[in-house]
């Protein structure tokens, strides 16, 4: 309680999350799941585990927690009981709407993780420390269980510990009631020299080198890991390609278009969104006088110019050929227009190296409470039409 008491404290969990993210989409009070993505959650664990909800339930899915992120901490989420419906209990918290994935634990990796955060704990120099490790790091860790404990004791013989079922910590970061993880707390009062500081033990003997066989789950969990951080890269490539346009790096049609719908779901009877359509004016003469490259170039200028005017709210994607959509959430047609003639002038003054200049014409256009997304886009469309038969680089509200 003193003045200069300062604490430090730190988790540390190394499971890591395996497979594809499921939603919480059914709970039977805070600690119970009913069902993942809409099925049974029973059914997620025979599925990945081949494990069915009987005596031995906790047993067999204990080294594979769920995990949830929650702010920067990664929650871990054990089973520790069903019901005759088929609905699983677990050690703690969980929360409809929240995204959990199953996780594995190399032994390994737990104990480096966790040895790192002793060595943080060590550059401290903590005069007093609590540690609670939970059980379940033993069922997997189980001899090496013991080296974990070593690691504290060994550098703070005043250590006082225990093995613990849910672990709480609390921080800016997030947490809460964890599990699987230890939790260290360490204090101290006074202001140490840094010429005092001991030394931490830099080589932790994690994996026995004399061995020449790598034992047959380590090399397992290797190929988990290795699939999973693979199939996690191409998904994040399938769903940039899925949303973004190739060519100028925005979003595409078909993503523009989800953000509308979205925007359209979410606004209150009273709130506004606007909607910019706009096209280059005379494309074609740069494509047959200076090539299809050159044309290329135009598209890219114009997106990022175009980019650059909007503001962070409001979403730009690539309609089709040389034609873009903006989507302006929160926003009334004056302040809509103005968008618009901030889009016109930027580009109409912007001085292209390969075609000189650039005019675009412009359509804008107010959702009302009842229109669809269609309504609005004819309506958008009509005004951009009637920009271009009115003489081109302008705006015209729908
Ligand atoms: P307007 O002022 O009436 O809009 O005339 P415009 O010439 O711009 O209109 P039009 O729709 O006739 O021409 C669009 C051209 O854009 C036709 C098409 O070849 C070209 N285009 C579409 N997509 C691309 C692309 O990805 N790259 C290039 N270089 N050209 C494209
Ligand atoms: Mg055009
Ligand atoms: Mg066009």
């Amino acid at each position: 309680l003193g003045k200069k008491l300062k604490i430090q404290a730190g988790y540390s969990l190394g499971w890591h999350a395996i497979g594809k993210e499921m939603e919480v989409t059914r709970t039977k009070g805070n600690t119970c799941i009913a069902e993942l993505d809409g099925q049974p959650i029973v059914s997620i664990y025979k599925k990945y585990l081949n494990v069915i909800p009987d005596k031995y339930l906790i047993r067999n899915t204990c080294e594979f927690p769920l995990v949830i992120k929650r702010k920067e901490m990664t929650v871990a989420r054990t089973p520790s009981g069903y019901t005759k419906d088929g609905s699983i209990y677990l050690t703690s918290d969980i929360h409809k709407g929240e995204k959990v994935r199953l996780s594995y634990g190399n032994p390994a990796h737990i104990l480096v993780e966790s040895f790192k955060m002793c060595q943080g704990m060590a550059n401290f120099e903590p005069q007093g420390l609590m540690a609670w490790i939970c059980g379940n790091r033993i069922a997997i860790l189980k001899e090496a269980g013991k080296k974990e404990v070593s690691y504290y004791s060994n550098l703070f013989p005043h250590a006082i510990g225990a093995y613990s079922f849910a672990e709480i910590m609390q921080c800016s970061m997030g947490g809460g009631v964890l599990n699987s993880s230890i939790v260290v707390v360490g204090m101290r009062e006074e202001t140490i020299e840094i010429s005092q500081k001991v030394s931490v033990i830099s080589d932790v003997q994690l994996q026995d080198k004399e061995d020449i066989e790598i034992p047959y789950t380590n090399r397992l969990l290797t190929f988990l890991e290795a699939i999973t951080s693979e199939l996690e890269e191409s998904n994040r490539k399938l769903e940039k390609m899925a949303t973004v346009d190739d060519l100028t790096g925005i979003y595409n049609r078909r993503r523009i278009e989800n953000v509308l719908e979205y925007e359209i779901n979410k606004r209150t009877k009273e709130g506004h969104l606007c909607v910019i359509m706009f096209d280059i004016d005379h494309f074609k003469v740069f494509n047959d006088t200076y090539g299809h490259e050159v044309g290329d170039i135009v598209l890219q200028k114009v997106a990022q110019c175009a980019l650059s005017v909007i503001r962070k709210q409001d979403t730009l994607g690539r309609w089709g050929g040389e034609e873009f959509l903006c989507v302006l959430p929160d926003t009334g047609i004056e302040a809509g227009f103005e968008v618009a003639e901030r889009i016109r002038q930027t580009i109409e003054k912007m001085y292209f190296a390969e075609v000189d200049f650039v005019t675009v014409s412009v359509g804008v256009t107010v959702a009302t409470a009842d229109d669809t997304e269609e309504m609005i886009y004819q309506r958008v469309d009509r005004a951009l039409y009637r920009a271009k038969e009115t003489g081109r680089n302008r705006v015209i509200r729908g």
